[in-house]
């Protein structure tokens, strides 16, 4: 079970209508529109939805995918998978163990050397604090 719970109207009022439609609904943002795609910094990626750090820069590669994508998670234990056969394809779902929150999908054409996984991971659903600085809320 996630350790964070709420209602569905709790989290329709604290994300926006995107972060919602793909967080809780799992949908998929635009390739390329996302504001982490390019995102080049060093630093923590969290989860927008509970705040769980997820996803390192150390792991982040250039998958020319339009998704930000990670070859690992940074926090093993807040990062779940489990499979998806949504829209007739067989897909294995990344999602927030913290809060249940879908974050993308998991794929086997990620760098061989670094071991060939793919995290391909929605903007929308993360948070970035840059290493060095607190966490700003952009609300
Ligand atoms: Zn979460």
């Amino acid at each position: 079970m996630p350790n964070v719970e709420k209602t569905e109207e709790e989290w329709k009022k604290e994300l926006t209508p995107e972060e919602y439609r793909v967080l809780r609904e799992s949908g998929t943002e635009a390739p390329w529109k996302g504001a982490f795609v390019d995102n080049h910094e060093t630093g923590m990626y969290s989860c927008k939805a509970c705040g769980a750090n997820l996803f390192s820069s150390d792991t982040k590669f250039d998958s020319k995918s339009g998704w930000p994508s990670f070859t690992d998670a940074a926090v093993a234990e807040n990062v779940g998978t489990r499979s998806d056969d949504a829209l007739g394809m067989h897909r294995t779902e990344v999602f927030c163990k913290n809060c249940g929150g879908h974050l993308g999908h998991l794929f086997d054409d990620g760098p061989v050397e670094a071991g060939g996984k793919r995290y391909c991971i929605n903007s929308v659903s993360l948070a970035f604090e840059k290493e060095g600085e607190q966490k700003t809320d952009a609300s």
